[in-house]
């Protein structure tokens, strides 16, 4: 059976580049997003294998509709990717409650979310499959000015080893990535502006220079692979060395 995935956020950044990875090795690939134009522009590039749903995921109340129309409409999905997510660089004291919920919410609670609901419909169809979440640098050590994006992304490698102790039983493997500094929008808008930042960043990554996105993509490919079968509960860092960087 031909497997389909689900990739959050695949319409930019390191989303798009797991997105042509697996859409590269036949794995029909739903692209889910907020911005229409933005998913319609990689359908065009990746063609017929990529499929696209405009959908924020910030909703968490439509989440489980948003699934049993991605089920109906594919008949099953077998890898989920939650990669989408949003990022804030603030002092500590200047952080607002909201501001804080507001990352935690598309970086926490919709990955609870979607998870659940796409694990439901796997168990109710008899399916094997497989969960990546994408951490952080953020979550390995302590990085100022951060504070509610470190929180999300330490709640998102804790989610993975607790996922994964429940659901590898159940023949769905759950595992996480754990990127250090790629060149995306993302990245830009936190380092362009701080070169002392950037300088940071680069006397600690032993390999010398910044990821590509289409490093991530291919860590992914693996733990969405059979290639990984025996591998579950684990948070790879694909990093150049940046986490142990001295
Ligand atoms: P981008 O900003 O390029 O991509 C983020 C994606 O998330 C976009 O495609 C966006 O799509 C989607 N997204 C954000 N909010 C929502 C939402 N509410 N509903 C649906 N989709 C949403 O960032 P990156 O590619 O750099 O980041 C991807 C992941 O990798 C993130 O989880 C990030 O934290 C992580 N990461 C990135 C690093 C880097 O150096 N770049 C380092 C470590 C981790 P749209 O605008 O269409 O909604």
């Amino acid at each position: 059976m031909e497997k389909i995935a689900l990739v959050t956020g695949g319409g930019s950044g390191i989303g798009l580049a797991i997105t042509e990875k697996l859409v590269q090795n036949n794995i029909r690939t739903i692209i889910v997003g907020r911005n229409a134009r933005k998913l319609a522009d990689t359908k065009q590039q990746l063609g017929s294998l990529c499929e696209t749903f405009v959908y924020d995921l910030s909703n968490h109340a439509g989440i489980p509709a948003l699934v049993d129309e991605l089920f109906k409409l594919h008949g099953h999905i077998d890898i989920l990717v939650n990669n989408a997510g949003i990022h804030l660089k603030k002092e500590f004291t200047e952080v607002t409650d909201e501001e804080f919920q507001r990352i935690l919410s598309t970086n926490v609670t919709s990955v609870f979310a979607l998870s659940r609901e796409i694990v439901k419909q796997m168990l109710a169809h008899d399916l094997k499959g497989c969960i990546i979440n994408i951490s952080s640098m953020a979550a390995q050590y302590g990085i100022p000015k951060v504070i509610a994006y470190t929180a999300s992304k330490s709640a998102v490698e804790g989610m993975t080893k607790a996922m994964a102790v429940e659901l590898s039983p159940k023949g769905i493997r759950v595992n996480c990535i754990a990127p250090g500094f790629i060149t995306t929008n993302m990245s830009s808008s936190a380092l362009d502006s701080d070169p002392e930042r950037k300088q940071k960043v680069m006397s600690r990554t032993p390999m010398g220079y910044l990821g590509k996105p289409a490093d991530i993509g291919e860590a992914a490919l693996f733990l969405a692979s059979d290639a990984s079968a025996y591998i579950t509960g684990v948070v790879l860092p694909v990093d150049g060395g940046n986490s142990i960087g001295f």
